[in-house]
């Protein structure tokens, strides 16, 4: 299996993924995604939200500021809840969570630890010029609060019946007390999150709906169904707010963590602001002339982690014969960041004007990349190495019928099609 280093040192080389703020020493679990990294998060990104809100007509998007009235984070439980026990290595002065170690001794150098304090992970900040306790605000630690304090709002708006849900992508932060393993555990990180509205009773149905079309998901976008699995919560590791949560795990280098959550909140939060802003949140049911506050099931998906997934599951570093091998990744034509590499086959200028023309037009419908030089083998492996799934090469015999090779990224096999068949060739491997 591939090592967290082999993926640090690729995203690096490759231009997926820098250090934030590099030329100053970098700042600790914080990072910058490069020009391929922002194009392969933006696929991931809109693959979630095509399958969330786009083909289902039962959940519509928002986009809520990541400051809130502060009041939001009293109701939610944050400000009271939203803590892990730190404590400190006495010898090598480290700082430990507590609740993820298997012992109570610091795990580097096996010294006596200070007692657990608890430590809130909310980041705080002043909101004005004046930095006192009433100018207090906090960046969101999930993006869900904004979805439930905008729940009329939307309903209203749209009109919508139970069950509908509310799906937001956006950035959260966390002051955790251990970060680390690269982009799977960061202080600031992005969440793909959906609150689906049902009538209470409903919310086991949905809850398993959920998970369904979750892993489906992974599964669709070509993660092997062997690193993925599926863990209950036990009742003692519950968050404050709900009644039954799912993880999906994958099997990343350090071993299996927590790629997403689906949450069966009740109706925990919206009681919490019914009661905490004084408005009346409950719905009315047309069918049964009944109010009540909906349950909730909530669907919590990290962007990073995802990206993280993803790459860690498409990366072979292949043996091809004796003295030859490469690095590809096999990610799906859909979140692969360049769907397409155009190369003449030599530097030649109708070879290159041809080319150009292809790529030109492709350019319109997809991040395609236009390759003169080195050898043909050479661009070949460069594109293979960051999972550009198709290669078009311009050859002699295109000046002749207009026909190109079509390399396949995984196969390396390749096909003849004709100029005006590319793009429907690309379409149906890529769009899904
Ligand atoms: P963990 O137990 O790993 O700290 P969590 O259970 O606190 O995660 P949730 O509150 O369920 O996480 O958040 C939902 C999703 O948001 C997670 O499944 C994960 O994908 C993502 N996420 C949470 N915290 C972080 C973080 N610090 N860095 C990157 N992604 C995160």
């Amino acid at each position: 299996m591939v090592t967290m280093d082999e993926i640090v040192s690729l995203c690096k080389r490759r231009g997926f993924i820098f250090q934030s703020s590099e030329i100053y020493g970098g700042l600790n679990s914080c990072w910058d995604y490069g020009p391929l990294g922002v194009e392969m998060k933006n696929n991931i990104k809109r693959l979630w939200w095509k399958a969330n809100v786009q083909l289902r007509d039962d959940v519509v998007g928002l986009d809520s500021s990541i400051l809130m009235n502060p009041k939001v984070w009293e109701a939610s439980g944050h400000l009271q809840n939203f803590a892990d026990p730190m404590a400190d290595c006495k010898v090598c002065k480290k700082r430990w969570r507590t609740d993820q170690l298997s012992e109570n001794k610091c795990p580097e150098c096996g010294g006596e630890l200070t007692e657990p304090r608890m430590f809130n992970l909310m980041f705080k900040t002043f909101m004005g010029p004046v930095e006192d306790e009433s100018a207090v605000v906090y960046l969101r630690p999930e993006t869900a609060q904004g979805i439930f304090v905008n729940f009329l709002n939307v309903q209203q708006t749209m009109r919508k019946k139970l069950p509908f849900g509310i799906a937001q992508i956006g950035k959260s932060f966390r002051n955790e007390v251990t970060p680390g393993n690269f982009i799977f555990r960061t202080r600031e990180f992005e969440q793909m999150e959906i609150e689906y509205f049902v009538k209470p009773g409903t919310d086991e149905y949905w809850h398993k709906h959920w998970i369904e079309q979750r892993i489906n998901w992974y599964y669709k976008l070509g993660i092997r169904k062997e690193n993925i699995r599926i863990r209950e919560h036990g009742k003692d590791e519950l968050a404050h707010y709900a009644k039954a949560c799912v993880d999906i795990e994958y099997l990343f280098p350090m071993g299996w963590s927590e790629l997403e959550g689906i949450a069966n909140r009740t109706d925990f939060d919206l009681s919490r602001h019914q009661e905490y802003s004084g408005q009346n949140l409950t719905y009315f049911d047309d069918e049964t002339k009944q109010r009540y506050i909906p349950y909730v099931i909530e669907p919590s998906a990290g962007v990073d982690r995802s990206f993280l997934a993803f790459l860690v599951d498409a990366y072979e570093n292949q043996k091809l014969d004796k003295n030859d091998s490469r690095i590809v990744l096999h990610l799906h034509p859909a979140i692969a960041p360049v769907k397409a590499g155009i190369f003449p086959l030599l530097k030649k200028e109708k070879l290159v004007k041809k080319a150009k023309e292809i790529y030109n037009t492709l350019k319109y419908k997809w991040i395609v990349q236009y390759d003169e030089s080195g050898s043909i083998g050479r661009r070949y492996r460069r594109q293979d190495e960051i999972g550009t799934p198709f290669g078009i090469t311009v050859d002699y015999q295109t000046l002749e019928d207009n026909t190109v090779t079509i390399r396949d990224r995984d196969t390396m096999e390749q096909i003849r099609v004709h100029i005006e068949e590319i793009i429907p060739y690309l379409e149906e491997k890529i769009e899904v």
